[in-house]
């Protein structure tokens, strides 16, 4: 049967499509980094909750300092010290001061912060040679966050800001969103084990272990069917029985058209609807999608690069869409393409490749062999490059879009 080639667009849609948010869950706020908030955060109370002094200095009433200057200062007197943490018992009167620390609360009538650099010590407290305003050098209460108000909508990823966030409001514990349950099966009778040496005819299973990376990188668990040979019946099996036990279920190879990729057979025998078994991209046209009711069947193509490209377009974001994250995408930006890219294709092409800043510019260029087969590419890139389909070739010096792989995969660092 000849297969029917669809959009990229529309293939990702036709996956965003079927995901189904799991449940929420809730973890411990030490186990929140990572995960995706299944609630959002509103503000239980006003941050800061008081208002405090901005600074080290003196906590004064602004009107006994109307007059200040440098011909006639005012002095105040020091009646105690309120450090963070603590409460100024008195309120202070006339030209009356208390030493006040950086986040103490301001004691009553004190409406003005004088800084220590402002002021002159003196032996019952200090001098100054200025006016100081109202509201001067103070934290507002519910300057940063009012009740009630939403701070962080559901749906987005917890990282450092949103601990302390949690924090702040007492969140010891969060709603977030289950991890799917994630199998990976490797396919082929080709595939030896990282550990085996090399005999005539086999290669070593490297998408296995890559997947496993692609995922933990998203922080998220899987568990690891190893390596399956061509076999129909076998294979069905073992899909079948990891399929039970997850949401989704990664498989490499077998979705091609050769006499052993028996995937599209399997699909039938479980009878899971193929969402679409042909993609207009390069590489990994043959990724096919397909679903079991809630559950997903990711088949991607055996070849390393495809495989890795089928992951991040389609597993990826549907992975986040099932924890309700509401940017499931990968990050993009356009830069400047390096060398020329003179192959043609009807298809959408994304090559593995590497991005850098020059002279304040993102530059892309290709990160070598890029051949669907390619694995060297995968190592040396940060970034995929993303060609639409159907021009005449790319020339240096154009504008190209580029999707951004993981941060730690030589990102150009802030330079002093
Ligand atoms: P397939 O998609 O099964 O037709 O495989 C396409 C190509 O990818 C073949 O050259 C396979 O040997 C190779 N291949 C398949 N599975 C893997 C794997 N797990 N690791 C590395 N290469 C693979
Ligand atoms: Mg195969």
């Amino acid at each position: 049967m000849i297969r029917k080639p669809i959009p990229v667009k529309e293939a990702v849609q036709l996956v965003m499509g079927k995901c189904n948010i799991l449940k929420s869950e809730s973890v411990k706020l030490e186990d929140a980094y990572g995960r995706v908030l299944a609630e959002p955060i509103v503000a239980k109370h006003d941050v800061p909750p008081f208002d405090r002094s901005a600074f080290d200095g003196y906590a004064i009433r602004a009107i006994d300092s109307t007059e200040a200057s440098e011909i006639k200062p005012a002095s105040f007197q020091v009646i105690g010290e309120i450090g963070a943490g603590q409460v100024g018992e008195e309120p202070i009167g006339e030209y009356e001061a208390y030493r006040i620390m950086t986040g103490a609360i301001l004691p009553k009538h004190a409406d003005a912060i004088v800084m220590l650099e402002d002021t002159m010590e003196t032996n019952e407290g200090f001098i100054i040679t200025k006016p100081f305003q109202e509201n001067d050098n103070i934290s507002f209460q519910g300057e940063d966050a009012k009740t009630g108000e939403l701070l962080i909508e559901k749906g987005s990823v917890i990282h450092p800001g949103t601990i302390a966030l949690l924090a702040t409001f007492g969140y010891a514990s969060v709603h977030v969103a289950r991890y799917p349950v994630v199998s990976i099966v490797s396919t082929g009778t080709e595939l030896l084990d990282v550990g085996d040496e090399l005999v005539p005819g086999k290669i070593r299973n490297s998408n296995g272990p890559m997947l496993q990376g692609q995922l933990k990188r998203m922080d998220i668990p899987y568990k690891s069917y190893g390596m399956m040979e061509d076999d129909l019946d076998s294979c069905t099996e073992l899909i079948e029985k990891a399929l039970k036990k997850s949401d989704i279920v990664i498989t490499t190879g077998g979705v091609s058209v050769g006499d052993y990729d028996y995937l599209p057979e399997i699909y039938k025998r479980i009878g899971a609807e193929v969402l679409f078994d042909k993609v207009m991209m390069r590489p990994g046209s043959v990724t096919t999608v397909a679903v079991v009711g809630d559950k997903f069947l990711f088949g991607l193509s055996g070849n390393p690069s495809a495989c890795f490209t089928g992951f991040e377009l389609f597993t990826r974001p549907a992975i986040l869409k099932m924890m309700g994250n509401t940017s499931p995408f990968m990050p993009r930006m356009t830069a400047i393409l390096g060398e020329d890219f003179s192959k043609k294709n009807p298809f959408t092409r994304f090559i593995r490749a590497i991005w850098r800043m020059e002279k304040g510019v993102p530059v892309v260029v290709p990160a070598g062999f890029n051949k669907s087969n390619a694995v060297s590419s995968i190592a040396r890139g940060n970034c995929l490059i993303a060609l639409p389909g159907g021009s005449e070739g790319y020339t240096k010096g154009m504008e190209v879009d580029v999707l951004l792989l993981g941060q730690e995969l030589g990102v150009p660092t802030w330079e002093l």
